[in-house]
């Protein structure tokens, strides 16, 4: 049996609680993401099986990618209602990240989405649209990514950091 298998970055959990609740304040009904599941996917890999994890594990720990301070200010809601927010300018570092995840992980033959990496986590899936709603500010500061499982135990989704990776500290920390 496979495992549905991403790579992401963890909220800090502070933040998420903070953008969870106010996410929770516009009363948008839909279905909500979790305090505890809020993410950035940085790479999308499916169902694969398990003994492709060392593998994986390998692909990850050769990036080598810095902190960053990631300011979350453009918020999108989509016709579907996904309301996602993601950063108006994505840090450097945070691209860098995203490109040599990719590049490692085509070189070992994963079939990644084509699409452009956008950057963003989705706060609710199934929203009621509501126009002219603004954007907060909120930023985090990036330490890790994670490779995550995607378990829905029918109750809801559930995405479980199996292995994560610490970025490198910037010069002037
Ligand atoms: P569900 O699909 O049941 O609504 P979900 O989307 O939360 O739940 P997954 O489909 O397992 O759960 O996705 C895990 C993460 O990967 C989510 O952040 C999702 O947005 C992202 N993701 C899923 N499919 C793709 C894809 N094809 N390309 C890029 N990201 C994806
Ligand atoms: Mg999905």
């Amino acid at each position: 049996m496979g495992l549905r298998l991403f790579f992401g970055i963890p909220l800090p959990h502070r933040q998420a609680e903070i953008i969870a609740a106010w996410r929770d304040s516009l009363t948008l009904r839909g279905r909500p993401v979790a305090a505890s599941n809020l993410h950035l996917t940085l790479a999308f890999l499916g169902d694969q099986p398990a003994d492709r994890l060392a593998e994986l594990s390998e692909i990850a720990s050769r990036i080598e990618a810095s902190q960053f301070s990631l300011t979350l200010d453009r918020l999108t809601i989509s016709h579907h209602g996904l309301l996602a927010l993601g950063p108006a300018s994505p840090p450097s570092a945070l691209l860098d990240l995203e490109s040599q995840l990719r590049e490692g992980l085509l070189a070992c033959g994963y079939p990644l989405d084509t699409r452009e990496f956008w950057p963003h986590v989705t706060l609710a899936r199934r929203c009621l649209i509501r126009p002219g709603l603004s954007a907060p500010s909120y930023a985090c500061q990036i330490e890790r990514f994670a490779l995550y499982q995607s378990i829905n135990d029918g109750r809801g989704m559930a995405y479980i950091p199996l292995l994560h990776w610490l970025l490198g500290r910037r010069e002037e920390d």
